[in-house]
């Protein structure tokens, strides 16, 4: 725990933590020495982790990214966090990460940028450029990655464990809708968002995925299921797996590179005893703009909470609406606004069966795609994680924010279908950035993509 804290102090660069809890730490890491010297460690004894700051954790801070929560200290702990801490784990602290998880790049926290650790290699040099981490959980996959923390947890709505970690050579897995309580955890799209680990080893986010999961009658879309031993699974092999490469993910203009490390990640299942076989999706294609319907509609009406009342920020106004109104405008930042305004006017009566009864129906069709793949015999997918290395810091979306939506056309159709999905480092791009592989399985069972990211990893 000292070690990590004294890495975070010499690593404030790269704005990974929005708030250090040494004093925290340091009283968990005493408990920890007390619990091993009497011999009753629990299983995540005295391990040091960072946390997304989108966790509400008692007595602590929790912005959410966001500057309308400025101010919030939760009197409540998440589901997640709290079965962190019952098994032993110690908190360094809250990671940054975009505002209310919206963003891919981490650039929309109104903390600041999160700077990934990797540089760009430019003839035989590292560049002096400054690369995004991926979002939205910049902050803990930054931090995994420069090693301010062993493993930190993240949420995923459309791709926010995955990407981040494909970009920084890190693994991360978003498990089944259900699996992980989002009870106090800070919604984002309800229907979409799942709490996952980012760890640097497929093995070591089996072991924290398995503490972060359970049952909890609190959120009634917590799948009531017990956790596996998924670090059992991990050396399990894939020997008689048959994997699928969907035909629709061969997008246009997928980079070579890209298109080589698929390949490569196909032979390597291959080799290890797995049957590889292309199937089709068909309904891919409309993930991405379904999604960015289902996910405004969803956030506009979480968000309407945030009243200048109830939570953090309050700019007065001549009346209360005024008040409201000075509150919303002052505490939510550009893209916030907009997935608002999106939100509401595809529920707005007029439009609201034109988009979004429609995006309903469409990831019913995407649901649809992966449950036949499946009954085809299909035990996991496999696909590129993103479709491209790291970008740079401001390189993407200040114009087009579509640009910046396009970075989860792979990992979005997941959310959708509510499946489990899993990004492993597969291999290095031109310049020496990491490029990820992702993993799809069936519902629940996450113990299959451990397996075949052991193999890839
Ligand atoms: N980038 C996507 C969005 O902005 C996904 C974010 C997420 O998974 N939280 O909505």
């Amino acid at each position: 725990t000292q070690a990590h804290l004294d890495a975070m102090e010499k690593a404030r660069g790269l704005n990974a933590y929005v708030l250090e809890t040494p004093e925290r730490a340091l009283t968990m890491a005493n408990v920890a020495d007390t619990k091993i010297a009497h011999g009753e460690a629990r299983p995540l004894e005295g391990i040091p982790l960072g946390i997304k700051d989108l966790f509400c954790t008692h007595g602590v801070a929790t912005t959410a990214g966001s500057k309308i929560l400025e101010g919030f200290q939760p009197h409540y702990e998440s589901a997640v966090t709290h079965n962190l801490w019952r098994d032993g784990a110690v908190m360094l602290g809250k990671l940054n990460l975009d505002e209310f998880a919206m963003g891919s790049s981490n650039e929309t926290s109104a903390y600041g940028d999160t700077i990934s650790p990797w540089r760009r290699q430019e003839n035989g040099k590292l560049s002096d450029a400054k690369l995004v981490p991926g979002g939205s959980s910049g902050g803990s996959a930054a931090a995994v990655a420069a090693h301010l923390c062993l493993g930190a947890t993240a949420t995923d709505t459309g791709g926010s464990i995955r990407q981040p970690a494909a970009f920084t050579g890190t693994v991360g897995i978003k498990p089944t809708y259900g699996r992980c309580s989002r009870w106090g955890t800070v919604a984002y799209a309800s229907s979409l968002d799942q709490a996952g680990p980012i760890a640097r080893t497929v093995r070591d986010c089996a072991i924290l995925l398995g503490s972060m999961a359970g049952a909890d009658a609190r959120d009634t879309t917590c799948a009531d299921l017990p956790v596996p031993d998924f670090e059992a699974a991990v050396s399990r092999g894939v020997k008689g797996l048959t994997i699928g490469i969907p035909k629709e993910y061969r997008v246009d203009g997928m980079s070579a590179e890209v298109q080589a490390l698929w390949d490569r990640g196909a032979a390597m299942l291959k080799d290890a005893g797995a049957t590889v076989r292309e199937i089709s999706l068909p309904h891919t294609p409309y993930a991405l703009p379904a999604y960015y319907i289902v996910a405004p509609a969803e956030a506009s009406s979480n968000l309407a909470r945030y009243d200048g009342v109830r939570y953090g920020l309050r700019v007065p106004g001549k009346d209360i609406a005024g008040m409201y109104e000075n509150t919303r405008a002052a505490g939510f930042g550009r893209e916030v606004k907009r997935r608002i305004m999106i939100g509401t006017y595809v529920l707005s009566a007029g439009y609201y069966d034109a988009y979004y009864v429609r995006a309903q129906k469409i990831r019913t069709l995407i649901k649809r795609d992966f449950e036949a793949a499946y009954a085809s015999g299909i035990d996991a997918i496999l696909t590129p994680a993103t479709p491209s290395a790291a970008f740079g810091l401001g390189e993407k979306g200040s114009g087009d924010p579509v640009e910046m939506y396009l970075q989860d056309v792979f990992t979005i159709t997941v959310n959708m279908a509510g499946l489990p999905g899993l990004s492993v480092p597969a291999g290095l791009d031109a310049q020496g950035l990491p490029l990820g592989l992702q993993l799809i399985g069936r519902p629940f069972d996450e113990e299959t993509l451990f397996a075949a990211a052991q193999v890839i990893e």
